[in-house]
C-alpha cells in the first residue's frame, strides 16, 4: 500500500516538474561565493598597501588602483547570487553583506578615518540592488509559471493536455517504468454539438472531465491515473501503479460507468458513451509516440466492434488495419476536397514521338504530403471507393484531353479502369457524359484494363467492353504477363494495345531467357493484332532492346516521369 502512495506521489511530481524551470547546479553556488571571498581577501590586502608603486602593463601605477576592481568583483558575485539562486541567493548575500557592515563600522571608529565610508555606502546600496532583483525575478517567475501551466493545460476543461501526457509518457519510459495508456473516444460528441450548439457540447465535456479528474484524484479506479484531454473528444488515461490486465480493465469499467451516469446541462439530460482501447509499456511499444499511436489504433478498433464490447486491448495486427483506415479517411477526405490529383505519364513511339500519355491518380492529404497510388489504391478498392477515385481522374484528364485534342487530333490519353468501375451499371454513360461534356473524341480515349477483370466476371467484362469498344474508344491490356495471363482470355478481349509490365522490363537485359520472354510477348502482341507498349523504361540499353524485339511503345522514367497537368500541356503544344 505505502509502496503504490509513493508511486502515485511520483507520477504527481514528474506532471509538477513539466511546469518547472531547469536548476542551476548547485556548484555554481560554491564557486560564486568562493569568488566572493577571494575577491573580499583581494580588497582587504589592497587597501592596507594602497601606496605599494607595481607595474601594469608596463605602466607605473599603485596597488589602491584595483581596490575599487576587488570591490565590484565582490559585489557582483553578490549580485549574481540573487539573479541565479533568487530566495536563497538573496538571502545568503544579504547575511554576508550584513555579516561584513560591523567591521567596517570598526574600522571607522577605530582608526578614526572616514575611508572606508564608501565601503558602507557601497554595501548598503548593493542590498538594494539584491533587493530590488529579487522581487523582479519573482515577478517574472509568476509570469512563467503561468504560462508553463497554460502550455500544459487544457483551456477548456482545465485537465493535462496532450503535450503533458507524451512528456509524461516520456519521461517514464526514460526511467523504463511500466504503465498503461488508454485512449478514449465518445461516441457521436459530434451530433450534440450539430443540434445544442457548441456551448452545450463545451459543458458536457467539462462535466466528463470533472468525473474523471475526480476518480484519478481520489484513486478511485484502484490505480494511480493521470486524466488528460487529448483533443476534441478523445481523452487519455495513463495508468501507473497496476499489477495486471484486469486492474486496467477495472480501471476502465468504473471510468466508464462514471461517463454513461445522466449528464444534465441548462435541464437537458444526456447520456455518453465512449470507445476505449488501450495499450502497455513496455510490451507493445518502445516510445512515447508508439504509446499513444498502439491506443489509438486499438480505440479506433473498438469504434469499429462497436455495441458492448468497447474495450479493446492493443494487438500488433491493428496497426496494419490503423493505417488502412487512416488512409481510407484520407482517400474520403480527399474526395469530398479536391484531394485526388491526374498526373499524366507521357507514352512514346520506339523513335520518341509523343503517343500520348498515361492518366495516373496521386492522393495530396490535407497536410499536402502526396501518398503513391501502390498504398492508396489497394484500399480504395478494399473500401469499395475506386470506382470514385477513378471517374474523378477520368474527369480531370478528359477536361486536359479536351483541350489537348484541339491542338494535336491523334493525342490519346489512357486511363486506369479498375474491375468494379467497369461492372458499374452506369460505368458507359458516365463515359459518355463525360466525352461529350469535353468534346472528346471517343478514338482519343483509352482504357486500361488487366487480365484479372476476365478472371472475376468474364461475362459481364466482355459485354462491357464489347460496347466501350462500339463506341471506338480504346483498350489496353495492362500489366500483361503477371497475372494468370490465358491466351483464350487476350483472344476474346476487344484490346488493341498490350502493355508489357514493369517486372520485365526490369529483367530484360539480365539474362538471354528474360529477353527472349520479352520478345515472344512482343510476337504475341503482333499476332493477335495489336501494338506493344514497355512501360518502366529508364534505360538506353533497354530501349535498344525493345526497338530490336519490334516493340511498337515506350512509357518510362527514360523519356518521361508522371507530372501535373499544365506540364503535360506543355508537351502537346
Ligand atoms: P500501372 O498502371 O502499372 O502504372 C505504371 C506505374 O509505373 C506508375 O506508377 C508509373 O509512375 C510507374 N512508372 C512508369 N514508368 C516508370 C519508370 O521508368 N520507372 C519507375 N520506377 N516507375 C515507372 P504509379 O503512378 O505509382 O501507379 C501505380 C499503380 O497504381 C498503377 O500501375 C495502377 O495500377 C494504379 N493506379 C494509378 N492511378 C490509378 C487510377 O486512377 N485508377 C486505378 N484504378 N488505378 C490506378
Ligand atoms: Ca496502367
Ligand atoms: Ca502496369
Amino acid at each position: 500500500m505505502t509502496k503504490e502512495v509513493t508511486k502515485r506521489k511520483r507520477v504527481k511530481t514528474a506532471f509538477k516538474k513539466l511546469s518547472q524551470q531547469r536548476e542551476v547546479p548547485k556548484s555554481l553556488f560554491v564557486l560564486i561565493i568562493l569568488l566572493y571571498f577571494i575577491a573580499t581577501i583581494f580588497l582587504k590586502k589592497s587597501a592596507r598597501i594602497s601606496n605599494q608603486p607595481i607595474t601594469f602593463f608596463g605602466y607605473p601605477t599603485t596597488v589602491g588602483a584595483f581596490t575599487g576592481v576587488f570591490a565590484y568583483a565582490s559585489n557582483v558575485c553578490l549580485i549574481f547570487l540573487v539573479v541565479f539562486y533568487k530566495k536563497i541567493g538573496f538571502i545568503t548575500s544579504t547575511i554576508i553583506l550584513i555579516a561584513s557592515l560591523p567591521s567596517l563600522i570598526l574600522s571607522i571608529v577605530h582608526s578614526g578615518r572616514m575611508d572606508n565610508i564608501a565601503g558602507v555606502f557601497s554595501t548598503v546600496f548593493t542590498v538594494g540592488i539584491t533587493s530590488l532583483l529579487l522581487l523582479n525575478s519573482r515577478r517574472v517567475e509568476r509570469y512563467q509559471k503561468r504560462i508553463q501551466e497554460q502550455a500544459v493545460t487544457d483551456g477548456l476543461t482545465g485537465l493535462p493536455n496532450w503535450f503533458a501526457l507524451s512528456n509524461l509518457m516520456e519521461l517514464l519510459v526514460k526511467k523504463g517504468e511500466p504503465f498503461a495508456l488508454i485512449s478514449a473516444d465518445l461516441n457521436d460528441f459530434k451530433s450534440i454539438n450539430d443540434t445544442m450548439g457548441h456551448d452545450i457540447g463545451n459543458l458536457v465535456l467539462i462535466e466528463i472531465a470533472d468525473r474523471w479528474k475526480t476518480i484519478a484524484d481520489t484513486g478511485l479506479s484502484g490505480t494511480d491515473d493521470f486524466v488528460a484531454r487529448v483533443s476534441g473528444d478523445q481523452f487519455a488515461i495513463l495508468v501507473h501503479a497496476y499489477k495486471t490486465d484486469d486492474d486496467i480493465m477495472d480501471a476502465i469499467r468504473i471510468y466508464r460507468e462514471a461517463l454513461e451516469r445522466k449528464i444534465t446541462v441548462n435541464e437537458c439530460d444526456y447520456y455518453m458513451k465512449a470507445c476505449f482501447g488501450y495499450a502497455e509499456y513496455p510490451a507493445d511499444a518502445e516510445t512515447a509516440g508508439e504509446m499513444s499511436s498502439c491506443a489509438d489504433a486499438a480505440m479506433h478498433e473498438a469504434k469499429r466492434i462497436g455495441g458492448a464490447n468497447s474495450i479493446v486491448r492493443f494487438s500488433p495486427e491493428l496497426l496494419e488495419s490503423e493505417q488502412t483506415f487512416e488512409i481510407e479517411r484520407k482517400i474520403r477526405a480527399a474526395l469530398e476536397g479536391d484531394g485526388i490529383r491526374c498526373y499524366l505519364q507521357p507514352q512514346y513511339t520506339i523513335d520518341h514521338k509523343l503517343r500520348g500519355f498515361e492518366a495516373l491518380a496521386r492522393l495530396v492529404d490535407a497536410d499536402g504530403k502526396m501518398i503513391s497510388p501502390v498504398d492508396f489504391i489497394p484500399i480504395a478498392e478494399k473500401t469499395g471507393l475506386i470506382d470514385q477515385v477513378d471517374l474523378k481522374v477520368f474527369r480531370q484528364a478528359m477536361e486536359f484531353l479536351g483541350t489537348a485534342c484541339k491542338k494535336n487530333p491523334d493525342i490519346l490519353v489512357s486511363v486506369n479502369v479498375s474491375v468494379r468501375h467497369l461492372m458499374k451499371n452506369n460505368f458507359i454513360e458516365e463515359i459518355k457524359e463525360t466525352l461529350v461534356k469535353h468534346q472528346v473524341p471517343f478514338k482519343n480515349l483509352e482504357i486500361e484494363i488487366t487480365e484479372s477483370i476476365m478472371i472475376d466476371s468474364a461475362g459481364k467484362a466482355t459485354t462491357t467492353l464489347d460496347e466501350v469498344e462500339k463506341l471506338g474508344i480504346k483498350i489496353a491490356i495492362d500489366d500483361f504477363g503477371t497475372g494468370y495471363s490465358s491466351l483464350s482470355y487476350l483472344n476474346d478481349l476487344p484490346a488493341s494495345l498490350l502493355k508489357i509490365d514493369k517486372s520485365f522490363i526490369d529483367v530484360m537485359n539480365t539474362s538471354d531467357s528474360s529477353k527472349k520472354y520479352v520478345a515472344a510477348i512482343v510476337s504475341i502482341g503482333h499476332i493477335l493484332n495489336m501494338e506493344v507498349i514497355s512501360e518502366g523504361v529508364e534505360s538506353e540499353e533497354q530501349l535498344e532492346t525493345l526497338r530490336s524485339v519490334g516493340c511498337d511503345f515506350i512509357q518510362g522514367y527514360i523519356w518521361g516521369k508522371p507530372m501535373p497537368l499544365s506540364d503535360a500541356g506543355k508537351l502537346v503544344d
